[in-house]
């Protein structure tokens, strides 16, 4: 979904990518021949295709000619530095022009290098080999720094990263935007009795599950920090998210991992948190998470295991219950207990001041412009 999706875990490592732009359709050719063999060339006519043609192939190298009509390769080439979507694309200027100033003003602008026309395919393609590997090495930093090392998903930098542009393309399509923050209930103590080993295995498989939920093209998923994992889904409304969640809670409750420290079941259970928007109701992509971590802190509340929405109280009850050795009785005096018990020392450390962030759910849903079902718990 965003130019991060080349560096995240699980996405194919594609051809190398050259786009060429040049108004000279025989130097487009020839430029396609020298570079026939290894690579995928896509050829622009002009600036505006080059500039289209970047955002949409995320080439690995660009080559611009300087002297095009309607836009030149200086304009460019500025605007691809000014979109952080392209902007760490290396660029090469392909040009006639051969006087020393510029050489320096294409440098200056941030090409890597300039190549003189009429130029030497062996000698391209040996410069361009070497752009290539620095961009692989470059791709393959940017992956591990957005990469859980424990899990191997995508982290919370990554998560945030594909948040923000998610946002922004929401923002221009009008179209929702749903998070889903969940949580491994009772966690601390799965690790206290079981050990750490065996709390990094059960965080792997629960990783596992969540992968193998995102199903669409828009899903996305990481782990947002100790036990959190976190969902984004693409042009999703608050119901339909919901559904999503339900789908992990179920397979993580059917995954069966045993967890004899949990008072919710025998199993590893999660919380989960939903909220969605479009854009325009909340400032900030950071509110949306709020929104849902609010929603997990309910759904911590009133029992765990369940997913409870944004504004809503928790919508989709634990199917767990009861377990076999469970009477009706127990379990019902067992649920009223959670429900009056606290969340956890983390949750409430999470959410010290937690009523100031409930007032701002109110502030927002009492805005006409807000079309949010926040409420005050
Ligand atoms: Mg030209």
């Amino acid at each position: 979904m965003t130019h991060l999706a080349n560096h995240i875990p699980g996405q194919q490592p594609h051809l190398k990518t050259i786009l060429i732009a040049d108004d000279n359709a025989m130097m487009r050719r020839l430029f396609q021949h020298t570079f026939a063999h290894g690579h995928r060339v896509v050829t622009a006519e002009n600036g505006a295709q080059a500039l289209e043609l970047a955002e949409r192939e995320r080439p690995d190298l660009i080559v611009l000619d300087i002297l095009m009509p309607d836009m030149d390769g200086h304009e460019v080439l500025k605007r691809l530095k000014a979109d952080p979507c392209v902007s760490d694309i290396p660029v090469v200027f392909l040009t006639g022009m051969t006087e020393a100033g510029d050489e320096l003003r294409g440098l200056e602008l941030g090409a890597i290098d300039y190549w003189i026309k009429p130029f030497q395919p062996a000698i391209v393609r040996a410069r361009a080999r070497n752009y290539l590997e620095l961009k692989s090495g470059r791709d393959a930093l940017t992956q591990l720094a957005f990469q859980d090392g424990l899990t191997g998903i995508a982290n919370r930098r990554a998560f945030d990263e594909i948040l923000d542009h998610e946002w922004r393309r929401a923002r221009r399509s009008d179209e929702p935007v749903c998070v889903i923050l969940a949580d491994v209930d009772h966690f601390k103590a799965y690790n206290d009795t079981q050990g750490h080993g065996a709390g990094d295995a059960c965080l792997s498989r629960v990783a596992t599950i969540f992968q193998n939920q995102m199903q669409r093209a828009g899903d996305f998923t990481a782990r947002y920090g100790g036990e959190e994992f976190v969902c984004l889904l693409a042009n999703t409304d608050l119901n339909s998210g919901a559904a999503v969640a339900e789908k992990i809670r179920a397979a993580i409750e059917q995954a069966a991992l045993p967890h004899g420290a949990s008072d919710v079941c025998e199993v590893v259970t999660m919380s989960f948190g939903v909220a969605a928007c479009i854009p325009e109701e909340l400032p900030t992509p950071q509110d949306l998470t709020e929104a849902a971590d609010t929603a997990l802190y309910r759904a911590k509340h009133a029992g765990r295991n369940q997913v409870a929405t944004m504004g809503e109280e928790c919508v989709q009850r634990a199917q767990c219950l009861p377990y076999p050795h469970r009477s009706g009785r127990e379990e019902t005096a067992r649920r009223a207990e959670n429900l009056s018990s606290d969340p956890g020392p983390d949750r409430q450390r999470r959410h010290h001041g937690g009523q100031a962030q409930d007032h701002r759910l109110l502030h927002l849903s009492a805005g006409p412009r807000h079309g949010l079902q926040c409420r005050k718990p």
